[in-house]
C-alpha cells in the first residue's frame, strides 16, 4: 500500500487522448523525473503543459494534472498524464514510468486504495465498478446514486439502531439500578426488529431488481426445430432495433443480441441461432435448450399451434417448468391443433406479424419493468454483499423465533451483534472498537 502505482486508465487503442494515472507518495517526484517542468513546484489541482522525456528525447507533448493528498480519489498524491492517444506513445510513457520503479497497478487497485484509505466504503467501491459497466440509463442512475453513498448510509443507520437495542439490553443487565434508562421491553424489541427486518427485506428485493437493471434479463428462446424460434427472434430484433452481435465462429453460449425494453436490457442467449447452421447438434432442441436454461432468467418456449403436443414439446415443458417462463404459441395463422393447459401463454404468428407486441408487453408485465424505479433505491450489487444481507435476514428470523419462545433477552444480544457485525462487513466498516465506542456514547452511564 505504500508503493506508488500507475496504469493506463483509458482503453488502450487509437484515440485522441489516453490518460495514465499514477498514485502514491512518490507519484509527483517520480513523474517529475521524466518531464521538462518541475512538478514538485506546482500547486495542487492544476493542469500543466509539459513534455515527457526519455533523457533528451521528447516522447510526447502532454497535459499533467497534479493532485496532492488528501483531496484525491485514492487520498494519495495523484498525477494524471493526458498523452496523445495511440498505443505506441501511451505504452512508451507507461514504460518510462515503470522504469522509475513505479509499480503497475493491479485491477481495481486505485478504488481499493480509495476504500482502504477511507475515502469510500465497500458499497461505494462496488458502485464505481457498476458505473463503469453500466449499459442502460436506469443502471447508470442507480450506480451514481449508490456512489453518493445512499445505501451505505441506510446500512449505517440500521447499524445505529441495532447498537441502540444492544446498548439498552447491556445497560439493563449491567446497571439494573439505572432508572433513567428506558427499559427495552420485549414489545419494543419486537417492534424495532420488525422494522429492521422490513428494511432488510426491501434492500434484498431492490438488490435483486438492481441485478435486472444493471445486467439486464437473459432470455433463452427454446423449442423444437421448425416451430419458429429464429423467426420470432428476428422479429424481436427488428422491432426493438437490437444490437446483434453475430460474430462468426463464436461459441454456442454467447449472447446473440440485446435490446432495451422499458429501459431494461434484454439479452437474447443464442439458442435460436440467428446464423444459419447445418450443425446437427445445434439443431437438436432438448439438449441445446437444457444448456441455455442454466443461463436464462426468462425462457420463451415456442410451440407450434398447427401441431399436437409432441414428446419433445412435453420434455421442454418439463425441463423449463421451474423457470420464469412464457409459452409462445406460434403459427396462429395455421389451423389450431395444439391443445394446451398452461399459464403465461402468448399467441404469435410471424407471417402476418401478429403477437410480437403482446410478447413484449408480457415480459414487461412479468418483471414490472415500467415500475422499476431508481429513486430512493437501496441495494447492493455485489453477490457477496447480498449474501451477507441475506444472512442477517436469517439472524432476524432466529431472533423473532427466540422472542416467541421467550428466550431471555440477553441471549438475543448475540444475534443482534452478529447482524451489526455482518452489516458492517457489507460496507467494510466492522471494527469492534466502534461497537465499544458507540455502546455507551449516547447514555450518560459514567456520570
Ligand atoms: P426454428 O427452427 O424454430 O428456428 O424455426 P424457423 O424460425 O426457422 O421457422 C421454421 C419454418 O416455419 C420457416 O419456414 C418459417 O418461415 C415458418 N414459420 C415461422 N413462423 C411462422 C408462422 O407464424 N406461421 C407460419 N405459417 N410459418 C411460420
Amino acid at each position: 500500500m505504500n508503493d506508488t502505482i500507475c496504469a493506463i486508465s483509458t482503453t488502450l487503442g487509437v484515440g485522441a487522448i489516453s490518460i495514465i494515472r499514477v498514485s502514491g507518495k512518490d507519484a509527483i517526484e517520480k513523474v517529475n523525473n521524466i518531464t521538462n517542468i518541475d512538478l514538485t513546484k506546482k500547486q495542487s489541482h492544476t493542469i500543466n503543459y509539459a513534455y515527457i522525456k526519455n533523457n533528451n528525447e521528447i516522447i510526447d507533448e502532454v497535459l499533467i494534472s497534479v493532485m496532492k493528498a488528501p483531496k484525491t480519489f485514492t487520498t494519495e498524491d495523484t498525477i494524471e498524464i493526458n498523452c496523445h492517444g495511440g498505443i505506441a506513445t501511451t505504452e512508451k510513457v507507461l514504460e518510462l514510468l515503470l522504469n522509475q520503479e513505479i509499480r503497475l497497478a493491479e485491477p481495481g487497485e486505485f478504488t481499493k486504495r480509495a476504500f482502504l484509505n477511507g475515502r469510500i466504503d465497500l458499497t461505494q467501491s462496488q458502485s464505481v465498478q457498476d458505473l463503469i459497466n453500466t449499459k442502460s440509463d436506469k443502471a447508470r442512475a442507480l450506480a451514481i446514486n449508490n456512489l453518493k453513498g445512499t445505501t451505505s448510509n441506510k446500512i449505517r443507520s440500521l447499524r445505529e439502531r441495532l447498537v441502540k437495542i444492544i446498548t439498552n439490553i447491556e445497560v439493563n443487565i449491567d446497571y439494573p439500578e439505572y432508572q433513567d434508562i428506558e427499559e427495552m421491553t420485549i414489545e419494543k424489541i419486537k417492534n424495532e426488529i420488525d422494522n429492521i427486518e422490513s428494511e432488510l427485506e426491501s434492500i434484498i428485493k431492490n438488490s435483486e431488481n438492481s441485478k435486472i437493471i444493471t445486467n439486464g434479463i437473459n432470455v433463452a428462446i427454446i423449442g423444437k426445430p421448425n416451430v419458429g424460434k429464429s423467426s420470432i427472434l428476428n422479429k424481436l430484433i427488428e422491432e426493438e432495433k437490437a444490437i446483434v452481435t453475430n460474430i462468426p465462429g463464436t461459441t454456442r453460449d454467447v449472447i446473440e443480441a440485446s435490446f432495451n425494453l422499458n429501459g431494461i436490457t434484454l439479452n437474447l442467449i443464442d439458442t435460436a441461432g440467428i446464423r444459419e447452421t447445418d450443425d446437427i447438434v445445434e439443431k437438436i432442441g432438448v439438449e441445446k435448450s437444457k444448456k441455455a436454461l442454466d443461463k436464462a432468467d426468462l425462457v420463451l418456449l415456442i410451440l407450434n399451434n398447427n401441431e399436437k403436443l409432441t414428446e419433445e414439446d412435453k420434455k421442454l415443458l418439463e425441463i423449463s417448468k421451474d423457470k420464469q417462463r412464457i409459452i409462445v404459441v406460434n403459427k396462429t395463422d395455421l389451423e389450431k391443433k395444439l391443445d394446451l393447459n398452461e399459464e403465461n401463454i402468448v399467441y404469435t404468428n410471424t407471417v402476418e406479424e401478429n403477437g410480437i407486441e403482446s410478447l413484449l408487453n408480457k415480459i414487461s408485465e412479468m418483471y414490472k419493468l415500467e415500475q422499476l424505479e431508481t429513486n430512493d433505491y437501496y441495494y447492493v450489487s455485489n453477490i457477496q454483499q447480498l449474501n451477507k444481507i441475506k444472512q442477517t435476514r436469517r439472524n432476524i428470523k432466529d431472533i423473532k423465533r427466540g422472542l416467541e419462545e421467550s428466550i431471555p433477552i440477553d441471549m438475543l444480544e448475540i444475534d443482534l451483534r452478529e447482524i451489526w457485525q455482518t452489516l458492517g462487513e457489507v460496507i467494510g466498516e466492522t471494527y469492534t472498537e466502534e461497537l465499544l465506542d458507540n455502546l455507551f456514547k449516547n447514555f450518560c452511564v459514567g456520570k
